[in-house]
């Protein structure tokens, strides 16, 4: 059962036990009402963006394993820095996972092609990337998704099943949708932060304090600070026993609708 189901019921049994139990004034009634409502939409909220409680929705952020083995992901892309990107996991042998929006596949195409062709697997991450993308009623989710999946698909005649939502943020609906389109969603457990952060040997060195068998990186290849913090981090990793594997020998994946 999905965690959110499961406390909903509990949260449910604990307003009915003290509804029987209510014997004194009715503002001691109102303050447990309150109480366990502030407790439960408090719990809500974190659910919603914490990718790594799979609170609405099952969502891969790791793997279970004891080598020393990682996935590095890349979101918001293709961009026009992309291709540095790709020129860099070719020089240290690396396969990633693109998460891509549909309105950058259409100014990137080519770069999208170019990164499906070097290897690299392509995931969908929304059409628009709304920052509303929480507040979307189903039809709006589903078009977000659909029209994502659209854009990729014209260009590479396939369709992902990878789906990472925008900002980690998922909701009944959005759950919902994902259920219905039947995506693999994929979160992460190390976060770069190189969009709030701008030091790239400070990113680097984030990302590899955290390092983790079966961890799943999270980072965009959106900027020239990324890029540098890539080339560090990889530098780093060559001096320990962790390697970069493509996701599906992380987590056991179909990748692509045939
Ligand atoms: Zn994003």
């Amino acid at each position: 059962m999905l965690r959110h189901k499961y406390i909903k019921y509990v949260y449910i049994f604990l307003l009915v036990v003290v509804l029987w139990n209510y014997h004194k004034e009715i503002y001691s009634l109102i303050g447990y009402f309150i109480g366990l409502s502030l407790v439960y939409v408090g719990i809500l909220a974190w659910g919603s963006f914490d990718v790594r409680l799979s609170y609405f929705t099952p969502i891969n952020s790791s793997a279970k394993i004891s080598e020393n083995k990682i996935a590095i992901t890349f979101d918001d892309g293709p961009s026009a820095v992309t291709a540095e990107f790709l020129n860099l996991l070719r020089k240290y042998q690396v396969k990633a996972t693109f998460f891509c929006i549909g309105t950058q596949v259409v100014k990137h195409p080519n770069i999208l092609k170019q990164i499906h062709d070097e290897g690299h697997i392509i995931g969908n991450h929304s059409m628009n990337h709304p920052n509303n993308m929480g507040f979307l009623n189903r039809e709006l989710v589903h078009d977000e998704l659909r029209f994502g999946q659209r854009a990729i698909e014209e260009v590479l005649n396939k369709k992902t099943k990878l789906y990472r939502p925008p900002f980690g943020v998922t909701n009944p609906t959005i759950g919902a949708v994902l259920n219905q389109l039947e995506y693999v969603v994929i979160g992460w457990n190390i976060r770069s932060l190189d969009t709030v952060i701008k030091d790239p040997k400070r990113i680097a060195k984030r990302m590899y304090k955290k390092l983790k068998p079966g961890g799943i990186i999270l980072m965009h290849d959106t900027s020239e600070h990324s890029l540098h913090a890539l080339e560090y981090f990889l530098q780093y990793l060559e001096k320990t026993d962790y390697t970069i594997v493509p996701l599906q020998e992380l987590i056991n994946l179909k990748i692509y609708e045939t």
